[in-house]
């Protein structure tokens, strides 16, 4: 039994995709759902978390256990549209697949979340227990709305938590972290002739992240679940005249941690590096502006086990177990719940996240709505 129709399931991830929330604007993506909630007698809060960015959080039952469900209503940038084959914002149906931006990352796993619950309330299938959306802003950049989450209270007292990120036909209680860091080197500028009356900035910020290469990828230190963790410079700049020696440049690193070099262990490494080249006359400043850190759980929970049977009855064979590399809302939303705690990354998604001509199988899709509504209850009533 169903409350939608397919079409109608269909088109509520075709209205949120057509709802252009790139980096912002998620209150327009709160107000829909808002609405749909609302004609359906579910309550929803729409959270304010300046300008038009917003959370909402909407649940459904009452009491322990409470089951977190949360998706990001934020979405990353079209690029080019004109190297789609189809608008970005209308989701198009070519080949049994949904085309869009946000059509695996993550309209349509938070699409499915809602009207899982939906049909969930309409047909009277939770007997115990509480339901929980959390759908959050900037999930893409900064992570805002789940730290509003996790910092507010609405965490307190979840007790298992899903989260419906890309993961395909794969369930993952464990990612990286990632940091984000600028390197300003400031030297003293001179005519090429004469670099004697300058202090080239280059020189030293080279040196540095010949080093840190070095260091952070000959590392003996390895996560079993996660692999190495991974250190990249992705923006280099520099001087500005080819006869000047330059006085200023800057290079911004990306940095992909595991528990066994966690982001404290990293900032300490960098932290040294820099007082090593300030040391020998360089002035280099750090600005980590970014910093998520790896979520490991021990994957061991009834959660796990029911999303496990569930996956394989869909998908036809054993799903794998594991770790995805990219940070979710998790960094936050778990921040002070211990390593047992009841966590999963279950979504439906393909490996166009991000990317050009972006799409979601629509069975997978179709799929996740029941999986989801099998998961949920079958996680609650027993
Ligand atoms: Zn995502």
């Amino acid at each position: 039994m169903s409350t939608f129709t397919d079409k109608e399931k269909l088109s509520i991830l075709s209205d949120l995709i057509s709802i252009k929330s790139v980096n912002d604007d998620e209150k327009l993506v709160s107000e829909y759902l808002n609405k749909l909630f609302s004609k359906h007698g579910i309550n929803s809060k729409i959270i304010p978390v300046g300008g038009n960015r917003t959370d909402l959080i909407a649940e459904i039952g009452s009491g322990h256990p409470v089951l977190g469900i949360s998706g990001h209503m934020d979405v990353v940038s079209a690029g080019d549209e004109s190297q789609w084959a189809s608008n970005p914002f209308t989701m198009t149906e070519r080949d049994g697949n949904l085309y869009g931006r946000g059509a695996a990352d993550m309209k349509s796993g938070l699409a499915a979340m809602v009207i899982a619950m939906i049909e969930i309330k309409e047909q009277g299938l939770l007997k115990r227990g509480t339901i929980r959306l959390m759908a959050t802003m900037g999930e893409e950049v900064g992570e805002l709305g789940s730290k509003t989450f996790a910092t507010d209270g609405t965490m307190d007292d979840v007790d298992a938590l899903i989260i419906g990120e890309p993961s395909g036909w794969m369930i993952a209680y464990a990612h990286k972290g990632s940091m984000d860091i600028k390197l300003t080197s400031t030297g003293k500028a001179a005519h090429s002739s004469m670099p004697d009356q300058g202090y080239n900035a280059i020189d030293p910020l080279m040196d540095l992240l010949v080093k840190a290469n070095h260091l952070f990828r000959n590392t003996d230190k390895n996560s079993q679940l996660m692999g190495p963790l991974s250190f990249n410079t992705t923006i280099f700049n520099g001087g500005n005249q080819v006869n000047s020696i330059p006085e200023n440049a800057t290079a911004e690193i990306n940095i992909r941690t595991i528990p066994e070099f966690n982001n404290p262990k990293v900032e300490d490494t960098i932290t040294k590096l820099v007082a090593d080249e300030n040391k020998s006359g360089a002035k280099i400043d750090m600005d980590i502006y970014m910093s998520q850190p790896s979520i490991e759980t021990t994957g061991d929970s009834p959660l796990v086990s029911i999303a496990e049977e569930i996956g394989k009855k869909y998908y036809g064979s054993d799903v794998p177990l594991g770790a995805i590399p990219p940070v979710t809302d998790a960094s936050n939303l778990l921040q002070s719940k211990p390593k047992e705690f009841p966590f999963i990354i279950f979504g439906p998604g393909s490996d166009s996240v991000h990317q050009v001509d972006e799409y979601v199988p629509k069975d997978m899709y179709l799929a996740f709505i029941n999986i989801y509504e099998e998961l949920f209850t079958g996680y609650l009533n027993n």
